[in-house]
Protein backbone atom coordinates (compact mmCIF):
# COMPACT_ATOMS: atom_id res chain seq x y z
CA UNK A 1 0.00 0.00 0.00
CA UNK A 2 1.30 3.46 -0.63
CA UNK A 3 1.54 5.98 1.45
CA UNK A 4 3.39 9.18 2.57
CA UNK A 5 5.79 8.85 5.69
CA UNK A 6 7.28 11.18 7.96
CA UNK A 7 10.97 9.48 9.41
CA UNK A 8 11.78 12.23 11.37
CA UNK A 9 11.68 16.24 12.26
CA UNK A 10 11.92 18.63 9.50
CA UNK A 11 12.71 15.91 6.75
CA UNK A 12 10.73 15.92 3.46
CA UNK A 13 7.34 13.55 3.41
CA UNK A 14 8.80 10.39 1.65
CA UNK A 15 6.05 8.05 -0.82
CA UNK A 16 6.79 4.43 -0.73
CA UNK A 17 5.21 1.26 -0.30
CA UNK A 18 4.44 0.15 3.27
CA UNK A 19 2.50 -3.40 4.28
CA UNK A 20 -1.02 -2.79 6.04
CA UNK A 21 -2.49 -5.16 8.29
CA UNK A 22 -6.24 -6.26 8.23
CA UNK A 23 -8.30 -4.49 10.98
CA UNK A 24 -8.81 -5.95 14.51
CA UNK A 25 -11.29 -6.19 16.60
CA UNK A 26 -13.10 -2.85 16.38
CA UNK A 27 -11.31 -1.90 13.34
CA UNK A 28 -12.46 -1.26 9.61
CA UNK A 29 -10.19 -0.52 6.67
CA UNK A 30 -11.27 2.57 4.57
CA UNK A 31 -9.92 3.16 1.20
CA UNK A 32 -9.50 6.79 1.26
CA UNK A 33 -10.99 8.66 -1.62
CA UNK A 34 -9.44 12.35 -0.82
CA UNK A 35 -7.54 14.16 1.89
CA UNK A 36 -6.72 17.61 2.83
CA UNK A 37 -3.24 19.14 3.72
CA UNK A 38 -3.61 20.37 6.98
CA UNK A 39 -1.20 22.34 8.89
CA UNK A 40 -1.35 20.07 11.68
CA UNK A 41 0.26 17.59 9.99
CA UNK A 42 3.18 19.68 9.29
CA UNK A 43 3.24 20.90 12.65
CA UNK A 44 4.44 17.32 13.04
CA UNK A 45 7.30 18.28 10.44
CA UNK A 46 8.63 20.89 12.66
CA UNK A 47 8.37 19.32 15.62
CA UNK A 48 4.99 21.26 17.02
CA UNK A 49 3.04 18.93 17.91
CA UNK A 50 5.28 15.94 18.82
CA UNK A 51 4.85 12.57 17.48
CA UNK A 52 6.30 9.33 17.03
CA UNK A 53 8.46 8.34 14.23
CA UNK A 54 7.72 6.78 11.12
CA UNK A 55 4.34 7.87 10.59
CA UNK A 56 1.75 7.89 8.09
CA UNK A 57 0.43 11.69 7.96
CA UNK A 58 -2.60 12.97 7.07
CA UNK A 59 -5.27 13.95 9.36
CA UNK A 60 -8.54 15.29 7.39
CA UNK A 61 -10.10 12.27 4.97
CA UNK A 62 -13.11 10.49 3.53
CA UNK A 63 -13.55 7.40 1.55
CA UNK A 64 -15.29 4.41 1.47
CA UNK A 65 -15.37 1.33 4.02
CA UNK A 66 -13.28 -1.35 2.47
CA UNK A 67 -13.41 -4.15 5.43
CA UNK A 68 -14.45 -4.24 8.85
CA UNK A 69 -13.24 -6.18 11.72
CA UNK A 70 -14.64 -8.80 14.64
CA UNK A 71 -17.35 -6.78 16.30
CA UNK A 72 -18.18 -3.41 13.59
CA UNK A 73 -21.52 -2.67 13.88
CA UNK A 74 -21.53 1.12 13.37
CA UNK A 75 -20.21 0.71 9.63
CA UNK A 76 -20.32 -1.61 7.11
CA UNK A 77 -18.53 -2.35 3.81
CA UNK A 78 -19.56 0.16 0.88
CA UNK A 79 -20.09 2.66 3.31
CA UNK A 80 -19.23 6.55 2.82
CA UNK A 81 -16.95 7.87 5.62
CA UNK A 82 -15.23 11.10 6.94
CA UNK A 83 -12.54 10.28 9.13
CA UNK A 84 -12.33 11.65 12.50
CA UNK A 85 -9.66 11.86 14.37
CA UNK A 86 -11.48 11.46 17.71
CA UNK A 87 -13.19 8.36 17.65
CA UNK A 88 -15.78 9.05 20.49
CA UNK A 89 -16.88 6.56 22.39
CA UNK A 90 -20.12 7.74 23.52
CA UNK A 91 -19.86 6.17 26.91
CA UNK A 92 -17.23 8.47 28.49
CA UNK A 93 -17.14 11.40 31.06
CA UNK A 94 -17.07 14.02 28.28
CA UNK A 95 -18.71 11.75 25.48
CA UNK A 96 -21.98 12.01 27.65
CA UNK A 97 -21.95 15.29 28.36
CA UNK A 98 -22.01 16.03 24.66
CA UNK A 99 -18.40 16.89 24.38
CA UNK A 100 -17.11 13.73 22.11
CA UNK A 101 -14.22 16.02 20.63
CA UNK A 102 -12.28 15.49 24.25
CA UNK A 103 -13.16 11.94 24.54
CA UNK A 104 -10.84 9.82 27.18
CA UNK A 105 -10.98 6.70 24.53
CA UNK A 106 -8.87 8.36 22.50
CA UNK A 107 -6.14 8.66 24.46
CA UNK A 108 -5.84 4.99 25.33
CA UNK A 109 -3.36 3.63 22.73
CA UNK A 110 -0.83 5.89 23.08
CA UNK A 111 -0.01 8.77 20.39
CA UNK A 112 0.43 7.35 17.42
CA UNK A 113 -1.04 3.94 18.32
CA UNK A 114 -4.72 3.09 17.41
CA UNK A 115 -6.45 2.13 20.70
CA UNK A 116 -4.58 -1.05 21.25
CA UNK A 117 -1.38 0.36 21.46
CA UNK A 118 -0.02 -0.82 18.68
CA UNK A 119 -0.18 0.05 14.57
CA UNK A 120 -1.32 -1.49 11.64
CA UNK A 121 1.53 -0.16 9.75
CA UNK A 122 4.79 -1.12 9.20
CA UNK A 123 7.97 -1.63 6.88
CA UNK A 124 10.72 -3.83 7.27
CA UNK A 125 9.46 -4.85 10.39
CA UNK A 126 9.79 -1.73 11.47
CA UNK A 127 6.35 -0.64 13.04
CA UNK A 128 5.18 3.13 11.39
CA UNK A 129 2.61 5.18 13.52
CA UNK A 130 -0.98 6.31 12.60
CA UNK A 131 -1.02 10.71 12.76
CA UNK A 132 -3.57 11.82 14.19
CA UNK A 133 -5.61 8.06 14.49
CA UNK A 134 -7.12 8.45 10.58
CA UNK A 135 -3.29 8.25 9.04
CA UNK A 136 -5.13 9.80 5.93
CA UNK A 137 -2.09 10.30 3.46
CA UNK A 138 -2.47 6.50 2.62
CA UNK A 139 -4.43 4.64 0.32
CA UNK A 140 -5.68 2.91 3.02
CA UNK A 141 -6.67 3.89 6.69
CA UNK A 142 -7.49 1.36 9.48
CA UNK A 143 -9.24 3.06 11.75
CA UNK A 144 -11.42 2.39 14.93
CA UNK A 145 -15.20 2.22 14.22
CA UNK A 146 -16.04 5.30 16.33
CA UNK A 147 -13.96 7.05 14.16
CA UNK A 148 -15.76 6.73 10.84
CA UNK A 149 -18.50 9.29 10.69
CA UNK A 150 -21.34 7.55 7.64
CA UNK A 151 -22.48 10.17 5.33
CA UNK A 152 -24.99 10.30 2.42
CA UNK A 153 -23.30 8.97 -0.66
CA UNK A 154 -24.31 11.65 -3.07
CA UNK A 155 -21.76 13.96 -0.89
CA UNK A 156 -18.75 14.05 -3.13
CA UNK A 157 -15.83 13.03 -1.09
CA UNK A 158 -13.12 15.13 -2.05
CA UNK A 159 -15.81 17.85 -0.15
CA UNK A 160 -16.70 15.48 2.25
CA UNK A 161 -12.66 14.56 3.11
CA UNK A 162 -12.42 18.95 4.54
CA UNK A 163 -15.01 18.33 7.04
CA UNK A 164 -12.59 15.44 8.43
CA UNK A 165 -10.31 18.38 10.02
CA UNK A 166 -10.54 22.16 9.11
CA UNK A 167 -14.10 23.05 8.80
CA UNK A 168 -14.97 20.78 12.05
CA UNK A 169 -12.39 22.81 13.65
CA UNK A 170 -13.02 26.08 12.16
CA UNK A 171 -16.62 26.82 11.67
CA UNK A 172 -17.09 24.41 14.98
CA UNK A 173 -14.73 27.27 16.77
CA UNK A 174 -16.98 29.83 16.11
CA UNK A 175 -20.24 27.99 16.24
CA UNK A 176 -19.95 25.84 19.22
CA UNK A 177 -16.68 26.91 21.06
CA UNK A 178 -17.71 30.97 21.02
CA UNK A 179 -21.23 31.13 20.15
CA UNK A 180 -21.11 33.89 18.18
CA UNK A 181 -23.83 35.91 18.73
CA UNK A 182 -25.60 37.36 15.43
CA UNK A 183 -24.86 41.28 14.94
CA UNK A 184 -21.71 40.45 16.85
CA UNK A 185 -17.98 41.78 15.69
CA UNK A 186 -15.13 39.17 15.14
CA UNK A 187 -11.54 39.19 14.68
CA UNK A 188 -9.38 36.08 12.94
CA UNK A 189 -5.86 36.08 13.21
CA UNK A 190 -4.63 33.84 10.46
CA UNK A 191 -6.83 33.28 7.07
CA UNK A 192 -5.32 30.12 6.41
CA UNK A 193 -6.93 26.43 5.75
CA UNK A 194 -8.54 26.67 9.86
CA UNK A 195 -9.18 30.35 9.43
CA UNK A 196 -11.14 30.62 6.15
CA UNK A 197 -13.44 28.17 8.04
CA UNK A 198 -13.54 30.41 11.28
CA UNK A 199 -14.39 33.08 9.02
CA UNK A 200 -17.41 31.20 7.60
CA UNK A 201 -18.46 30.06 11.12
CA UNK A 202 -18.89 33.76 12.23
CA UNK A 203 -20.87 34.60 8.51
CA UNK A 204 -23.31 31.63 9.12
CA UNK A 205 -23.43 32.78 12.90
CA UNK A 206 -24.72 36.27 11.59
CA UNK A 207 -21.20 38.28 12.32
CA UNK A 208 -21.97 41.83 11.49
CA UNK A 209 -18.16 42.15 11.38
CA UNK A 210 -15.63 40.25 10.36
CA UNK A 211 -11.94 41.42 10.30
CA UNK A 212 -9.72 39.26 8.84
CA UNK A 213 -5.65 39.76 10.06
CA UNK A 214 -2.67 38.11 8.76
CA UNK A 215 0.58 39.00 7.04
CA UNK A 216 -0.24 37.96 3.17
CA UNK A 217 -2.20 39.95 1.21
CA UNK A 218 -3.48 36.83 -0.78
CA UNK A 219 -4.34 35.22 2.62
CA UNK A 220 -6.61 38.34 3.26
CA UNK A 221 -7.90 38.46 -0.24
CA UNK A 222 -9.26 35.01 0.23
CA UNK A 223 -10.69 35.99 3.75
CA UNK A 224 -12.85 38.10 1.59
CA UNK A 225 -14.09 35.69 -0.50
CA UNK A 226 -15.46 33.50 2.45
CA UNK A 227 -16.88 36.63 4.17
CA UNK A 228 -14.41 38.99 5.76
CA UNK A 229 -15.51 42.70 5.70
CA UNK A 230 -11.95 43.86 6.38
CA UNK A 231 -9.11 42.76 6.18
CA UNK A 232 -4.84 44.35 8.25
CA UNK A 233 -2.11 43.40 7.33
CA UNK A 234 -0.18 42.93 10.34
CA UNK A 235 3.38 42.92 8.67
CA UNK A 236 2.28 46.97 7.72
CA UNK A 237 0.42 48.25 10.85
CA UNK A 238 -0.47 46.69 14.55
CA UNK A 239 -3.48 45.55 13.97
CA UNK A 240 -4.68 46.18 17.55
CA UNK A 241 -5.53 49.68 17.40
CA UNK A 242 -6.42 49.39 13.80
CA UNK A 243 -9.34 46.84 15.31
CA UNK A 244 -10.20 49.22 17.73
CA UNK A 245 -10.76 51.90 15.19
CA UNK A 246 -13.28 49.61 14.02
CA UNK A 247 -14.77 48.26 17.19
CA UNK A 248 -15.75 51.84 18.28
CA UNK A 249 -12.61 51.96 20.45
CA UNK A 250 -13.50 48.97 22.24
CA UNK A 251 -12.26 46.07 20.67
CA UNK A 252 -14.03 42.67 19.41
CA UNK A 253 -16.63 40.57 20.60
CA UNK A 254 -14.78 37.51 19.47
CA UNK A 255 -11.28 37.07 18.86
CA UNK A 256 -9.99 33.70 16.83
CA UNK A 257 -6.17 32.28 16.72
CA UNK A 258 -5.63 30.13 14.01
CA UNK A 259 -1.84 29.95 13.69
CA UNK A 260 -0.62 29.10 16.53
CA UNK A 261 1.97 31.67 17.68
CA UNK A 262 2.64 33.60 21.12
CA UNK A 263 2.03 36.56 19.39
CA UNK A 264 -0.97 36.46 18.29
CA UNK A 265 -2.44 34.11 20.99
CA UNK A 266 -1.74 37.12 23.07
CA UNK A 267 -3.16 39.78 20.74
CA UNK A 268 -6.35 37.99 20.79
CA UNK A 269 -6.83 38.61 24.63
CA UNK A 270 -5.53 42.50 23.93
CA UNK A 271 -8.51 42.53 20.49
CA UNK A 272 -11.19 42.15 22.32
CA UNK A 273 -13.44 44.10 24.31
CA UNK A 274 -14.76 43.76 28.10
CA UNK A 275 -16.80 40.94 28.44
CA UNK A 276 -15.51 39.48 25.43
CA UNK A 277 -14.07 35.83 24.49
CA UNK A 278 -10.51 35.38 23.09
CA UNK A 279 -10.93 31.55 21.28
CA UNK A 280 -7.26 29.85 20.56
CA UNK A 281 -7.67 27.48 17.47
CA UNK A 282 -4.32 26.82 16.53
CA UNK A 283 -2.00 24.77 17.86
CA UNK A 284 -0.41 25.93 21.29
CA UNK A 285 2.60 27.78 20.96
CA UNK A 286 5.64 25.90 22.74
CA UNK A 287 7.21 29.25 24.23
CA UNK A 288 5.26 30.56 27.37
CA UNK A 289 2.89 33.24 26.79
CA UNK A 290 3.03 36.30 28.46
CA UNK A 291 -0.42 37.93 29.73
CA UNK A 292 -1.64 41.03 31.58
CA UNK A 293 -3.78 39.43 33.67
CA UNK A 294 -4.99 42.85 34.97
CA UNK A 295 -7.34 42.92 31.42
CA UNK A 296 -8.32 39.75 31.46
CA UNK A 297 -9.73 39.89 35.38
CA UNK A 298 -11.20 43.86 35.24
CA UNK A 299 -12.46 43.31 32.03
CA UNK A 300 -13.82 40.02 32.83
CA UNK A 301 -12.65 38.56 29.15
CA UNK A 302 -13.07 34.99 28.59
CA UNK A 303 -9.86 33.07 27.13
CA UNK A 304 -11.13 29.81 25.73
CA UNK A 305 -9.00 26.67 23.89
CA UNK A 306 -11.33 25.57 20.77
CA UNK A 307 -9.90 21.38 20.22
CA UNK A 308 -11.51 20.14 16.84
CA UNK A 309 -14.39 22.72 16.90
CA UNK A 310 -15.90 21.35 20.81
CA UNK A 311 -17.49 18.97 17.64
CA UNK A 312 -19.41 15.98 18.66
CA UNK A 313 -18.42 14.54 15.72
CA UNK A 314 -21.32 12.14 14.82
CA UNK A 315 -23.73 15.07 14.85
CA UNK A 316 -21.90 18.42 13.54
CA UNK A 317 -19.79 16.67 10.71
CA UNK A 318 -23.51 15.25 9.03
CA UNK A 319 -25.03 18.64 9.85
CA UNK A 320 -21.88 20.90 8.30
CA UNK A 321 -22.43 18.53 4.79
CA UNK A 322 -26.40 19.74 5.18
CA UNK A 323 -25.05 23.22 5.55
CA UNK A 324 -23.07 22.68 1.90
CA UNK A 325 -25.73 20.85 0.58
CA UNK A 326 -27.75 23.95 1.50
CA UNK A 327 -25.43 26.50 -0.08
CA UNK A 328 -24.68 27.80 3.33
CA UNK A 329 -20.98 26.48 3.88
CA UNK A 330 -18.67 27.23 1.17
CA UNK A 331 -16.41 24.03 0.29
CA UNK A 332 -15.82 23.63 -3.82
CA UNK A 333 -14.33 27.22 -3.20
CA UNK A 334 -12.05 25.66 -0.27
CA UNK A 335 -9.64 23.78 -2.64
CA UNK A 336 -7.74 25.51 -4.52
CA UNK A 337 -5.43 23.26 -5.83
CA UNK A 338 -5.28 19.24 -5.84
CA UNK A 339 -2.40 16.98 -5.60
CA UNK A 340 -1.43 13.31 -6.25
CA UNK A 341 0.28 12.06 -2.96
CA UNK A 342 3.97 11.63 -4.76
CA UNK A 343 3.21 15.75 -4.64
CA UNK A 344 2.44 16.08 -0.60
CA UNK A 345 6.02 17.71 -0.10
CA UNK A 346 5.08 20.50 -2.82
CA UNK A 347 1.61 20.79 -1.57
CA UNK A 348 3.04 21.47 1.90
CA UNK A 349 5.00 24.56 0.61
CA UNK A 350 2.13 25.57 -1.28
CA UNK A 351 0.29 25.84 1.54
CA UNK A 352 3.48 27.24 3.57
CA UNK A 353 3.39 29.97 0.54
CA UNK A 354 0.00 31.22 0.96
CA UNK A 355 -0.62 29.79 -2.12
CA UNK A 356 -3.89 27.71 -1.83
CA UNK A 357 -6.77 28.09 0.94
CA UNK A 358 -7.01 24.13 0.78
CA UNK A 359 -4.54 21.92 -1.27
CA UNK A 360 -5.92 18.33 -1.71
CA UNK A 361 -5.06 15.03 -2.77
CA UNK A 362 -6.41 12.87 -4.70
CA UNK A 363 -6.41 9.27 -4.63
ZN1 LIG B 1 -5.87 19.09 10.65
ZN1 LIG C 1 -15.80 9.10 24.96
Amino acid sequence: MKAAVLYGLNQQVVVEDIEMEGPKAGEIVVKVAATGVCHSCYHAVTGMLSIPFPAVLGDEGAGIVEEVGAGVTLVKPGDHVILSWVPSCGHCSYCTQGHGNLCMTSRRGGRGNLLDGTTRYKKNGVPIHHFGMVASFAEYSVIPQECAIPIDNDIPLDKAALIGCSVTTGVGAAVNTAQVRPGSSVVLFGAGGIGLNVVQGAVIAGAEKIIAVDLMDSKLEMARQFGATHTINASDIDPIPAIQALTDGLGADYAFEAIGTRTTYEQTVQAIRNRGKAIWVGAPPLEPLSLDAGIVFWGEKTIMGSNYGSARPRYDMPRLLGLYRAGILKLDELITRTYQLEEVNEAFSDMLNGDVARGLIRF
